[in-house]
Parts: structure tokens; C-alpha cells; sequence
């Protein structure tokens, strides 16, 4: 039996069938889950007695649990407990113009990057699509807000786990449900090339981050060993069929480090790199985790940074930085508590 928030809009109508209900009932139900947010079977008050035993019997109904809340200004972090007792996080972050949420894919991480708290704890396994699906949910219900972007950089690689993330993301895109738009949704990758290359098909204008975080492969060998599988020239070529097959402009995610990755030289490497390119650079400052090997670069080395950029003609922004006193970075939360 299947948690009934891992069903596509048109798996549910299939199954529905299946167990000789009727197909319409799907929009009712995915109403009730999403809409009202109601769990409970049996107060779906527009479905007869028969039909409630029935999906009682066919389904699983259950959430995720919140094990632990941190709130700060304008970052609240979530962690969950699954039902195997693993551990996960979601951070929801405020801004002016609404709630977006980061979600976690997986139980740990065998990507490995030397500067992330996330892959200190190897993969346990993948998330399935209800269990991301509940981490909005569950925030949506405790905040009683309505969150209008996603991006999949928490936990996890989530082209490591592509299958689910695809059904979460056409899940929680339905119009019917939690009608979050394509475009509001973003998944990031440390670049797992024949993954992009099934993502260019999927034929869904959902947003494309790369974490790329060095301009060459000796560095990026360093920071990410994942480059020593799919190198950068390879990457930059897959991005560019990306970019003239769906028409959309890529992310490029940089995590700046100081003295590591910050300094001109690598400034002008990347933009000889992604001259021409519809890529947008997100210098994002880096979270300082309790391996201490890595130094957040300092504001006047990311300005500077930012200006070669610039002149250059890259398009590029600064992340604002949120919720560094909680240990937002992906990882964080997960990793303090499991070591207790
Ligand atoms: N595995 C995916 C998505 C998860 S991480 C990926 O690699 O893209 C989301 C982003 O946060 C990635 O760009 C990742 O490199 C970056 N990141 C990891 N640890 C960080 C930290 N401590 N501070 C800032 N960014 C970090």
C-alpha cells in the first residue's frame, strides 16, 4: 500500500478506477489533501461511507512528523522525523513577496562536497515523493501560510533520486492541489549529466540551478568530487543543450570560500566560462559549518567578486543570506542532532 500523497493527480484517477470507485473522485480527494489540508477520511464530508472504507483500505493517510522547530527573523527550520525515525529538514524562508520553501530529496548524501555539513552523513536511502510533499504541507498547516515557491537544495541530490522528484514536483504543480507554478519551482544539481539531459525532455518549465562553485577542473575536482565523474566541459555543453532546447535561463549557484574560490583569477576564469550563456551567477556566501576547513568569504571579497562579474556583462546577484545563527545550511540541523 502507497501514501496517498505520492500520487500524481492521474495515478490517483487510475487507481481510483482500479478499486471501482469513480474517476472524479481524484479531484475530490486532492481538494480535501491539499486545499483544506484534511488527512482524515472520514471528515471528507462529500464522500459516502462506502467510498471512505474503501480508500481507508487502500490507502496509507499518515504525515511525517516535526521533531524540532528553530525560529529566527526571517527563517523558520524544520526538522522531521520519518516513519523509519530518519531525519530531515526543510528551512522556510520569508521574503517581501511570499513564503518559499527548501526541501530536502534524501536521507544524507553520497555526493560528497568537501564543504558541505549535508554529505558528512552518508546517503541512507532516497526520500519517496509523499515524503516531500509533506514537508510543504506540514509547514503550510503549522504556519498557516501559503508558500508559492520551492527549491529542491535541501538534503540530497535530487537528481540522485530523479524519479521522485519529478512525481513530487507534478505533484505539488497540480492545479487541483497545492498549484504551486512551474516556474515558481527550482531544483538544483552538482551536475549529473544524463539526468539533465532526461530533465531537457521533460517538457515542464521548471527552474534549473547548477552548482557549479569553480571555474576550472582542478578546483572544482577539490570542492566537488563529483567533477572528477562529469567535468566541466561536458557540463557547460549539457547546460547549452538545456539552454537551446527549453529556452530557459539557468542558475549558476557559486559558494563563495574565501581565499578558495573568491580571488579575480577565478572571477575572470568564470566569465570567460559563461560569456554568451543565458545563466544567471547566485554568489551564495557560505554557511560556516563545524568543518572548519572552509572560511566564509568576506562581504568586500563577494562585492569585488560580483564586479568582475559585472563588467564582464554576467548577469549575477548576491544570495541574501538568511538564518546563518541556526545553522540553515543544508545539512546543519540534521547533522547536530544526529550526533547527539
Ligand atoms: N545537491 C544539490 C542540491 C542541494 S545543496 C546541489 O548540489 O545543487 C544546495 C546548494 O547549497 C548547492 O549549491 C550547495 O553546493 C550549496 N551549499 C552546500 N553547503 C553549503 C554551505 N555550507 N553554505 C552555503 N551553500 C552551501
Amino acid at each position: 500500500m502507497k501514501n496517498i500523497y505520492g500520487y500524481k493527480y492521474n495515478d490517483l484517477e487510475n487507481k481510483l478506477i482500479q478499486i471501482n470507485e469513480k474517476k472524479y473522485r481524484a479531484k475530490q480527494i486532492y481538494e480535501w489533501l491539499y486545499v483544506h489540508k484534511e488527512l482524515d477520511f472520514n471528515k471528507m464530508t462529500n464522500l459516502s461511507k462506502t467510498t471512505i472504507n474503501n480508500l481507508t483500505n487502500n490507502f496509507i493517510n499518515d504525515y511525517i512528523k516535526i521533531k524540532k522547530v528553530q525560529i529566527s527573523e526571517d527563517t523558520i527550520k524544520y526538522l522531521f522525523e520519518l516513519k523509519c525515525g530518519n531525519l530531515i529538514e526543510a528551512v522556510l524562508l520569508q521574503h517581501d513577496y511570499g513564503n518559499s520553501i527548501c526541501v530536502s530529496s534524501q536521507v544524507g548524501c553520497n555526493i560528497g562536497c568537501s564543504f558541505c555539513a549535508s554529505g558528512k552523513l552518508k546517503k541512507i536511502r532516497n526520500l519517496e515523493s509523499y515524503e516531500m510533499v509533506q514537508q510543504i504541507l506540514l509547514v503550510e498547516k503549522e504556519t498557516k501560510r501559503r508558500i508559492s515557491s520551492v527549491v529542491i537544495m535541501g538534503i540530497g541530490e535530487p537528481f540522485d533520486n530523479y524519479d521522485n522528484v519529478m512525481d513530487f514536483i507534478r505533484i505539488i504543480n497540480h492545479p487541483k492541489g497545492l498549484a504551486i507554478g512551474a516556474r515558481h519551482i527550482t531544483v538544483s544539481t552538482c551536475g549529473i549529466i544524463p539526468k539533465i539531459k532526461e530533465f531537457i525532455l521533460e517538457n515542464i518549465q521548471v527552474n534549473l540551478a547548477l552548482s557549479l562553485h569553480a571555474p576550472n577542473n582542478e578546483l572544482r575536482s577539490k570542492l566537488m568530487k563529483i567533477n572528477e565523474v562529469y567535468n566541466i566541459e561536458e557540463l557547460i555543453s549539457t547546460i547549452n543543450e538545456y539552454i537551446k532546447e527549453t529556452n530557459r535561463r539557468v542558475t549558476i549557484e557559486y559558494v563563495m570560500l574565501e581565499h578558495v574560490n573568491d580571488n579575480k583569477k577565478e572571477a575572470l576564469e568564470l566569465a570567460k566560462l559563461l560569456r554568451g550563456m543565458n545563466v544567471y551567477v547566485n554568489l551564495i556566501p557560505y554557511n560556516e559549518t563545524k568543518v572548519k576547513v572552509y572560511k566564509k568569504s568576506s562581504m568586500i571579497r563577494i562585492r569585488k567578486f560580483y564586479n568582475y562579474l559585472k563588467k564582464a556583462g554576467i548577469n549575477v546577484t548576491i544570495r541574501k543570506e538568511f538564518g546563518s545563527e541556526i545553522d540553515a545550511a543544508c545539512g546543519q540541523l540534521r547533522a547536530s542532532e544526529v550526533e547527539k
